[in-house]
């Protein structure tokens, strides 16, 4: 019986062998043509006569030269076979099994060697040879690609430093764990991007319940126990609808994130092919693009032009605020300088609970002010772990997220900041928005300035 139609026939057989004297004893079921012991390369030149299987040759490679490989996976008509080589009591063994198996045992020898340091995940290899190997073995029918990329992860590592940083990815991977299920796999294919690849038919629903799940999970991450909250963007491709391959379905994923993330981020977005087809995923995202709002330019245009046109009174300045509140959707500004904390705008009433600020220090507080003498808080209870006090107040103040900018005199003293607040929701602060408040508030406070000295 030719070999090929051996490894049709039987999913799982055993050969005995002795690698040092490079024998072979028998076979398990016996439709090897092995009935007696024989020296490997006669069995072999035997069997040579019945095919010309390249498996022979990669037996004697992995098995029969000096070194012994633990196993070895090969293609014939299309379907994967693993040969492994095993020492059963005493006894040497390979052992060929079928493809869904061979798969498997490649899967744990991916996981044992080709996982992502930090997070345990199978990292980008890894999970393309996994996918690429269950699809080009015809393994399943149906199957999801879900691409996931944290927002504005670079934020995160700015305020909170890159320690905290890979808390995050760490959590996010946790989270991504337990929605996966036994029927997908999880990949960390760059930073702050995972793959999570489910191998089951979805319809739209089902395609946007696992998103929204992920979704859930990541609102809802914890980092030594203190809740926090993040978003993401996620791109979502099915096969075998959107493509054949890892390369094609990934493609397909990466438009629709694209796509997500110039829609404001915070979303998933199921690839469409007429829609998404032409994206160039190479273009910067656009920024704060909203619809009937002014471009950032006229904006600040609009600001100074104000500037100019107003005498520099508290009450006028609070015009001013106001219009920056509702440009960049800030639920309260808050301004703390030398005469004590006062409020600039306000969209709600918040019982006074901004005067809260009238108890952090300066002096300690404005070593946080980092970078461009600015703060951004996605979340204020992660100052829980970073600085008790610091928090305490930020619990009275009732603010959720802000950007903070620090003030100076004319002798660059420092002598308080502004705080741009976001009361009602968390805000994951984007860096444009962040640029542009810092530009906003440096205007306004070099006319203040200036007022007062023509005063
Ligand atoms: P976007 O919403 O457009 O995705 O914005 P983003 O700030 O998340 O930008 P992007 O995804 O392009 O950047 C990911 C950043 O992740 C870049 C890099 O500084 C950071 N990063 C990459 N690897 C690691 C890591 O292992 N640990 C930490 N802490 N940060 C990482
Ligand atoms: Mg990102």
């Amino acid at each position: 019986m030719e070999i090929k139609s051996i490894l049709q026939k039987f999913e799982d057989f055993y050969l005995r062998i002795n690698t040092k004297e490079k024998m072979i004893y028998e076979s398990f079921p016996s439709l090897l043509l092995v009935e007696e012991p024989m020296l490997f390369s006669d069995w072999k030149a035997h069997m040579e006569k019945e095919t010309k299987f390249s498996f022979l040759y990669l037996m004697e490679q992995a098995f029969f030269s000096n070194k012994i490989s633990k196993g070895i996976n090969f293609k014939i008509s299309n379907k994967w076979y693993a040969m492994e080589y095993m020492e059963i009591e005493q006894e040497e063994y390979l052992h060929f099994y079928l493809a869904h198996q061979a798969v498997h045992r490649m899967e744990a020898l991916i996981a044992a060697n080709q996982l992502d340091p930090l997070t345990s995940l199978l990292h980008k290899n890894a999970i393309q040879s996994y996918v690429t190997a269950t699809l080009g073995d015809n393994l399943v029918e149906h199957a999801a690609m879900y691409m996931i990329d944290i927002d504005y992860f670079k934020n995160i590592n700015d305020n909170y430093g890159h320690i905290f940083g890979d808390q995050i990815i760490i959590a996010v991977s946790d989270a991504l764990k337990k929605i996966g299920g036994s029927s997908s796999k999880i990949g960390r294919v760059g930073g702050d991007e995972f793959i999570l690849f489910v191998e089951r038919e979805l319809d739209r629903d089902g395609l946007k319940n696992i998103a929204r799940l992920i979704r859930y999970a990541l609102d809802n991450i914890r980092i030594d126990n203190t809740g926090f909250s993040i978003t993401a963007t996620i791109g979502i491709a099915v096969y075998p609808e959107n493509g054949n391959t890892f390369e094609e379905l990934y493609q397909c994923c990466d438009k629709a994130l694209y796509r997500g993330k110039q829609k404001g981020r915070d979303c998933h977005i199921i690839y469409n092919a007429p829609l998404h087809n032409h994206i160039n995923t190479h273009e910067p995202a656009k920024l704060l693009q909203e619809s009937g709002k002014l471009s950032i330019a006229r904006f600040i245009n609009k600001i100074v032009n104000t500037l100019i046109s107003l005498d520099s009174t508290k009450e006028q300045h609070n015009f001013l605020y106001k219009e920056i509140a509702s440009y960049f959707n800030f639920d309260r500004i808050v301004c703390k300088d030398e005469d004590g904390v006062f409020l600039c705008y306000e969209a709600e009433d918040s019982y006074q609970s901004f005067l809260a600020y009238e108890d952090l220090d300066m002096k300690d507080y404005q070593n946080y002010f980092i970078v461009d003498n600015a703060l951004a808080i996605n979340d204020y209870r992660t100052w829980h772990l970073k600085d008790e006090k610091i928090y305490q107040v930020f619990e009275k103040t009732h603010m959720q997220s802000a950007i903070q900018v620090l003030l100076f005199d004319e002798n660059r003293q420092n002598v308080g900041f502004i705080s741009y607040e976001s009361i009602a929701t968390r805000r994951v602060w984007q860096a444009a928005e962040i640029n542009y408040i810092i530009i906003l508030t440096n205007i306004m406070t070099s006319f203040f300035l200036q007022g007062r000295k023509n005063k």
